[in-house]
């Protein structure tokens, strides 16, 4: 089968032909019909921030697919059922996996970062890790639910905890954050606020049921967040940015009692400000890390339902011989993509 192959950092994924896995005891051959390309994927091919344990490796770990073949042991799942894959495949011993916390897992295989991905004609993974796509969700959605819109849905409703009628704003309106404010929409959050610095993502973020849009070209984000919400500040903030300057003043845009989540992943020291004030306005960070099967049956039962419309998510569908470029475009935010998504058979 054909299959995208990463080296090494800012070389181009070579398009090899490498043998398919066939199905173990416990596992599932998955025809991978969409696969997104995510900030990580980014992150290791081309600035080479996140290094990868071994390579060659495929990468791609947002995907949807049919399934081709099962294993010995495998009665849940048969040929012909479409599927979204869960990426992560817990240890299912260490102690956050006892605890129910599999994102925590710290032996966690995760789909082309440790083990082969699916930026390729097939893949092969436990069975535990698919998740049934119903026919009214297309491939390339039910390939950006797992990831994009989930790690969104965790942030904003789980870790951030929002109630109906609270003040938001998401600080960085990019895939995860344009899912963050629509997810907000839904859960009934009152003024919802996108901050970005970019133009064509502030557009996006209106589009997508932002109240208000703040640029934050100027370093002022939490001066203009106050003068939006009568010098209160908001509810819950919520950084997908993952820099020191986003986090300060996604901090400094809380009124007393707000709560700020951090979602955003990156090098940077953060600081927490004065203890008065943080103390005082009894403040709360919380970080926010992945999702989990859960989340994504969530997310993918409202698209279904038709609650949750996501048909303006995936911005381009490429075949696999153009995903260097594919990759560039994400890179570069040139045309303004929300999700490229590679479909691997053509
Ligand atoms: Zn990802
Ligand atoms: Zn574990």
């Amino acid at each position: 089968m054909r299959a995208a192959r990463f080296y090494a950092p800012k070389e181009p994924l070579r398009i090899e032909e490498v043998e398919a896995q066939p199905p173990g005891d416990g596992d599932v051959q998955v025809a991978v019909e969409a696969c997104g390309i995510c900030g990580t994927d980014l992150h290791v091919a081309i600035e080479g921030t996140i290094q990868l344990p071994r390579t060659p490796i495929v990468l791609g770990h947002e995907a949807a697919g049919v399934v081709a073949a099962v294993g010995s042991g495998v009665t849940r799942w048969k040929a012909g059922n479409r599927v979204t894959i869960f990426p992560n495949v817990a240890c299912g011993r260490c102690s956050a996996c006892r605890r129910g916390r599999e994102v925590l897992c710290l032996q966690a295989q995760v789909l082309g970062i440790n083990r082969e991905g699916a930026f390729a004609e097939s893949v092969t993974l436990p069975a535990s890790c698919l998740l049934p796509l119903p026919a009214e969700v297309s491939f390339p959605v039910g390939a950006i639910v797992a990831d994009a819109v989930s790690t969104a849905y965790r942030a904003i409703a789980h870790r951030g905890a929002l109630r109906a009628g609270e003040s938001v704003a998401v600080f960085g309106c990019g895939g995860l954050g344009v899912h963050g404010i629509k997810l907000a929409k839904l859960l009934g959050a009152g003024e919802i606020i996108g901050v970005d610095v970019a133009r064509g993502a502030l557009r996006r973020a209106a589009e997508a049921g932002a109240t208000h849009v703040v640029d934050a070209s100027g370093g002022d984000a939490a001066k203009q967040i106050r003068g939006l919400t009568a010098s209160e500040g908001v509810d819950l903030a919520v950084e997908f940015v993952g820099l020191k300057a986003s986090v300060t003043e996604a901090m400094r845009s809380l009124r007393r009692g707000g709560r700020l989540v951090i979602a955003g992943v990156g090098g940077d020291r953060v600081e927490l400000p004065p203890l008065r004030s943080f103390v005082g306005g009894e403040l709360a960070v919380l970080a926010s890390m992945g999702f989990d099967r859960e989340e994504v049956e969530t997310v993918i039962r409202w698209v279904a339902e038709g609650t949750l419309d996501l048909s303006s998510s995936v911005t381009d569908v490429i075949p696999l011989d153009a995903i260097n470029e594919g990759f560039r475009r994400a890179f570069t935010k040139e045309g303004d993509p929300i999700r490229i998504v590679v479909r691997p058979g053509g």
